[in-house]
């Protein structure tokens, strides 16, 4: 019997990633493609696979799925080739797939992660192929039976085939993460996991630390989250680790994770796997992709969060933990860089995007546009604090109520009656009301030397001035005032 633990077994992990493309139309008709129409009010002869009828390429699609392969350092083919894969499922009314077999649109890329190989070198994973599809309709399984929605067959779908290269599932974690990150920037899908606009399958097998052969491998589906990935492989790794410690025999499988059960279970084996059949689709051509077209769409790609990261360490010198949430949504970044353009004091401006508002989008589990807060809202009340007419907690305070309301800072700080005036009398009245009152107790310590009592008498007025003043500028002139009486 060994003693054996998970250290003395290495994983190998390769996920499968399929991104709805948002075209106006659908991949071979042109049916829109749009989530939650009325069922199969999105349908014609094309998508319905009634014979006869001959599918379209969207040219659009193709261009989408270039901006992924592209933003992900792939090779674009030279020619668009489509090829049936053939299989019997409800949904899918034709009784195949158009797929791309042999000559994927996008070969031979690669992404980086954020972390470190086990050697200390940026961690990257290859790009094995990413590949146009049509998507299936949707089976809805009621007590009375199954119902088909078509509405979302013919859908354009991209496959992103990663390579065998991920050890760990956190690894697997960072790569979903750092794709969703990246295929923000490209605006070609929502990439809702929620909606089924981006799912993932997840291969993975085991083997000794230090063998170069795979191990037998099982193939995960139905993941519905990124935690539901991790979560999963951790499951499968165990159970793989247990039936080789147990001198048993693992079989290439396909399993379903229960997210009930936290658990994977067989739903089919590799002799029951379908054989597919492909063929060239023969209802449409061989398709040119000239490299000019290429070229337009390359030079079309936006900056690329890797590269606006380094951007934003190396112009704003801002601290990596900081860069790194703020290129992590193209839209927030976007946000960021339009209040630097009005204030031009990046690191003064980072902490109120990255820890107020980021706050804020976290406690909404919102996006940043569905806050009613602009950049000159945000800049307006920077500049407030800086003229000292808010102090830093009534401009936090302000800050909530900008995000809540969309008004811009003055009148918010107006409304709420926080506004520190210039005249001072009010203040010095107050300071010597406070003077007047501990006289005997916190006044005497401060005159004795004991620097803690000044902090509660600046409490003290703060209190009574109701926060409008900055507590930065009453120390020293309570300080003067004991000194001087
Ligand atoms: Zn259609």
């Amino acid at each position: 019997m060994t003693t054996a633990t998970t250290t003395d077994f290495e994983p190998v992990i390769g996920l499968e990633v399929h991104v709805q493309l948002k075209t106006r139309s659908k991949m071979f008709c042109g049916c829109a493609v749009k989530f939650g129409a009325p069922a199969n009010s999105l349908t014609c002869p094309v998508c319905l696979g009634l014979p006869g009828a001959l599918p379209m390429v969207n040219r659009q699609a193709v261009e989408f799925g270039m901006r992924v392969g592209l933003a992900l350092n792939c090779q674009i083919a030279h020619r668009v080739k489509f090829d049936r894969k053939n299989y019997f499922y409800p949904d899918l009314p034709k009784g195949y797939q158009i797929s791309q077999y042999d000559e994927p649109l996008c070969f031979d890329g690669e992404l980086q992660l954020p972390i470190s190989d086990a050697a200390g070198n940026p961690k990257v994973c290859r790009i094995t192929r990413a590949h146009l599809e049509e998507d299936a309709g949707k089976s809805i399984h009621m007590e009375s039976g199954t119902l088909v929605d078509l509405n979302r067959a013919g859908t354009p779908l991209i496959e992103i085939v990663g390579g065998p290269d991920l050890r760990s599932p956190e690894e697997a974690y960072v790569y979903l993460t750092t794709l969703k990150r990246n295929l923000s920037y490209l605006g070609v899908s929502d990439l809702s996991m929620e909606k089924g606009s981006l799912r993932c399958d997840a291969n993975v097998s085991v083997r000794p630390r230090g063998q170069a052969k795979f191990g037998v491998r099982s193939e995960i589906k139905n993941l519905n989250s990124f935690r539901a990935v991790r979560a999963a492989l951790e499951f499968e790794i165990r159970r793989h680790i247990r039936v080789i410690e147990g001198g048993g025999t693992l079989t290439q499988e396909t399993r379903l994770w229960d997210e009930d059960k936290l658990e994977t279970r067989s739903l089919r084996s590799k002799e029951e796997a379908t054989d597919y059949r492909f063929f060239p689709e023969p209802d449409l051509g061989l398709y040119d992709v000239p490299r000019q077209w290429v070229e337009q769409v390359r030079a079309s790609l936006p900056e690329m969060p890797e590269k606006r990261l380094l951007r934003f360490l190396h112009d704003y010198k801002l601290n990596r933990a900081d860069a790194e949430w703020l290129v992590g949504d193209r839209a927030v970044a976007d946000f960021y860089e339009a209040c630097v353009r009005l204030y031009d004091h990046p690191k003064k401006v980072a902490p109120w995007v990255v820890t107020e508002l980021g706050r804020e989008l976290n406690e909404r589990n919102a996006g940043i546009g569905d806050l009613r807060i602009t950049p000159e809202a945000v800049i307006e009340l920077i500049q407030l604090l800086e003229a000292g007419k808010l102090n830093n907690i009534t401009a936090k305070e302000i800050f909530r109520e900008m995000v809540h309301s969309g008004q811009g800072a003055t009148v918010v700080a107006k409304r709420l009656n926080k506004l520190i005036e210039q005249d001072s009398g009010e203040v010095d009245r107050v300071i010597a009301e406070v003077l007047a009152e501990f006289r005997d107790a916190a006044v005497a310590d401060l005159r004795a030397g004991k620097q803690a009592a000044l902090g509660f008498l600046v409490g003290q007025a703060m209190r009574k001035l109701r926060g409008k003043a900055n507590p930065k500028e009453l120390g020293p002139k309570i300080e003067a005032a004991v000194r001087g009486s």
